[in-house]
């Protein structure tokens, strides 16, 4: 039973690593969003979740996808492809492929939500699966490699502990800080009217492709490491990084629930 009982516990550690954001992560982002949205969206979206906060809703897709009727929203957390592609070619690869992924997942959730036929059941769905899939795609290693499993292969050692590369940006630097998602909400809730602009007028296409440079550079930078421990340098360099596509994963959640919920004039 007892040995039963550590593996399953080891299953469960193994595959959460796998999935995204921690949770940290992705309550921060629903919280710096739920600051931004507007009166109109924060009744329609407090209408559908009811006593579940937005910063809890952003991490119920994670726990779906252990339940069977979920089994097919796997692949929908992240994004696989080669490195070396133009933006060009990286538009024309996301297009075409068939599988289930982070972009096909977000824009079929968008439409639900935003088509009023939409079951109300489906609505929440949708509404919760956009809350966690802005946040995954900003998260550079969702936007990677198959061959590593998004970083998940590359093992390292940080703070004494073995660790991989996918697991560092998901959860260990940011948890480092050693803030709650409320502290680390305020704390990055800092960004300036023009950046707000500017991010939610970029494309879903570009926030990708912002990932997917990120994942390219984190993937040279490893093979030119000797040992692959993560020293405080590394933290200190990719820190900033992390916090920014944080913000920008609230702030461009924000945009894309109050335009599904214009404000009413
Ligand atoms: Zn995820």
């Amino acid at each position: 039973m007892k040995i039963k009982h550590i593996l399953s516990v080891t299953i469960l550690s193994i595959s959460l690593t796998l999935i995204s954001w921690g949770y940290t992560g992705h309550r921060t982002i629903g919280q710096l969003a739920e600051n931004h949205l507007n009166p109109n969206a924060k009744v329609a979206i407090k209408n559908l979740l009811g006593d579940t906060t937005i910063a809890d809703a952003c991490t119920w897709a994670d726990d779906a996808r252990k339940d069977p009727q979920f089994a097919a929203t796997a692949n929908w957390h992240f994004l696989n492809l080669p490195l070396g592609l133009s933006f060009e070619d990286f538009k024309k690869q996301i297009d075409t492929i068939s599988q289930g992924n982070v972009y096909s997942a977000l824009l079929k959730a968008e439409g639900d939500l935003a088509n009023n036929d939409t079951p109300r059941q489906q609505q929440i769905y949708a509404l919760k699966f956009i809350m966690h899939f802005v946040g995954d795609l900003h998260q550079p290693m969702h936007i990677s490699r198959a061959e590593d499993k998004g970083g998940n292969t590359i093992q390292l050692n940080y703070e004494d502990k073995g660790t991989n590369l996918h697991s560092l940006w998901d959860t260990k630097m940011l948890e480092h800080q050693g803030l709650t998602y409320t502290q680390l909400a305020s704390k990055y809730d800092d960004i300036s009217a023009e950046d707000i602009k500017q991010w939610q007028s970029d494309t879903l296409i570009q926030w990708i492709w912002e990932s997917y440079q990120i994942s390219s550079q984190l993937y040279a930078e490893i093979d030119l490491m000797g040992k692959r421990v993560i020293d405080d340098t590394y933290v200190q360099k990719h820190l900033p990084t992390v916090e920014k596509r944080i913000k920008q994963a609230g702030i461009r959640l924000a945009g894309i629930l109050n335009g599904i919920y214009p404000e009413i004039n």
